[in-house]
């Protein structure tokens, strides 16, 4: 070590931090790089005083107090590999990110660096010179000295699988930016009117940003399932943007009569402690959406639900062209018995691969409601297109009511009735 030592600092100066990180970053645990620097200069220092040939640049003992030797040493020069960031600049950083974290609410945070590629350069410099065996890389020791300085000011910990904050300090560009863990909700909702998208629908022509195809509105539907039940989050998180993740979709002129499970991601929330007791109450003062069961969740949920494939029940009221043949009905039950081969629907076509699908009916049950009007109960296979299944989509959908009925439909009216979890 004492080699290594004389050899890195023969012509340079180095300061504490980074001298006891390249050269034994990785010994001892306890003690920070300022204090292993502090004790291999000592030891050199020692040996120098006791007179023995100490081969290193004098102004790595600026401040020391010799009793045998009679120097003058002068004041060294910056750092040669951090620029003299530990002594100087990283304070600075500090009072810039609690500046900036100012009336956001978190209770633990993670730090990043992007390095001066100088700097970077002048550690791999080094690392060349006597092997990285021992050592840390700077990236490393900034980031927790960032950390360990901003936990004593901010009282909250800092944390490295999920943090609720990821500060990015860029000593490029000497900015720093802020990555806010999205808050996410769990909750079921009920969709009890009809009309309306379960997603925000940006208007395509514009990107949200109003034209004449939308009226000046940035989207083709006045509201949505996940506007009614982002409103009074967005207040409260004090954010701007959300998602909502959810296993399948009704279509918008259906109805959703069983409680369907959903996360809302919140984008940037502000303010993170939020009484979901509050907000439900809140969201259930609409008439169009119903929402149960709010809770917060962790991101990994998000996956799990979006893939979910659950059976569901509908009701499906046909209004045929024709008086439906009676006797004709029982013939129905052959849905139950083989597969339906499904192309992607015309109406989906434009933004739906074209493939085809393979989906079980598992019940299909009927009520004569008049001559011409029946109301199908239909459970199915998650993905299985129910209005396609009625009308058979112009030969796209095999078998289907219509072909097997021999009729035409003029109306159908949609719902889903029952979601089968799991
Ligand atoms: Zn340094
Ligand atoms: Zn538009």
């Amino acid at each position: 070590m004492i080699e290594s030592a004389e050899k890195i600092l023969e012509n340079r100066y180095l300061c504490n931090n980074c001298l006891g990180r390249v050269l034994a970053g990785q010994l001892l645990s306890g003690i920070s790089n300022e204090e292993r620097g502090r004790i291999i200069r000592y030891f050199l220092a020692f040996l120098f005083d006791s007179g023995k040939d100490v081969k290193v640049d004098l102004s790595n003992f600026y401040g020391i107090k010799f009793k045998k030797r009679k120097v003058v040493i002068e004041k060294p020069k910056e750092c040669f590999v951090c620029k003299n960031f530990f002594k100087e600049k990283i304070e600075d950083y500090v009072k810039k990110i609690v500046e900036k974290l100012k009336g956001i609410e978190f209770k633990n945070f993670l730090v990043g660096t992007k390095v001066k590629q100088e700097i970077l350069s002048s550690e791999e410099k080094i690392w060349e010179e006597i092997g990285i065996e021992n050592a840390e890389s700077i990236k490393t020791e900034i980031n927790r000295e960032i950390g360990k300085k901003l936990e004593k000011i901010l009282k909250k910990n800092f944390e490295r699988k999920e943090p609720e904050i990821s500060i990015l300090v860029d000593m490029v560009n000497e900015k720093i930016k802020l990555q806010i863990q999205s808050l996410f909700i769990y909750g079921e909702y009920k969709k009890l009117k009809r009309g309306f998208p379960q997603a925000k629908w940006i208007c395509s022509k514009c990107k949200g940003k109003g034209c004449i195809y939308c009226k000046g509105e940035g989207k083709l539907y006045r509201t949505s399932i996940q506007e009614i039940i982002e409103k009074p989050l967005l207040k409260k998180a004090k954010a701007k943007k959300s998602a909502i993740h959810v296993s399948g979709r009704e279509d918008i002129d259906a109805r959703c009569l069983d409680w369907r499970p959903f996360i809302i991601e919140i984008k940037n929330p502000l303010k993170r402690k939020i009484d979901l007791k509050k907000i439900q109450f809140e969201i259930n003062k609409s008439k169009k959406v119903k929402v149960r069961n709010l809770k917060f969740v962790k991101k990994n949920l998000v996956k799990i639900i979006k893939s979910e494939r659950m059976d569901k029940t509908y009701s499906v009221l046909v209004t045929f062209k024709k008086p439906v043949k009676k006797e004709k009905l029982k013939d129905l039950k052959i849905l139950e018995k083989e597969p339906i081969l499904q192309q992607t629907p015309l109406r989906v076509l434009h933004r739906r691969a074209k493939k085809t699908r393979k989906r079980i009916v598992k019940k299909i049950a009927w009520k004569v409601l008049g001559k011409n009007k029946i109301e199908f109960k239909i459970t199915a296979q998650s993905g299985l297109y129910i209005k396609e299944l009625v009308t058979g989509d112009e030969g796209r959908t095999k078998p289907n009511i219509c072909e097997i009925l021999n009729n035409k439909a003029k109306k159908i009216v949609l719902d889903v009735v029952k979601i089968h979890k799991k």
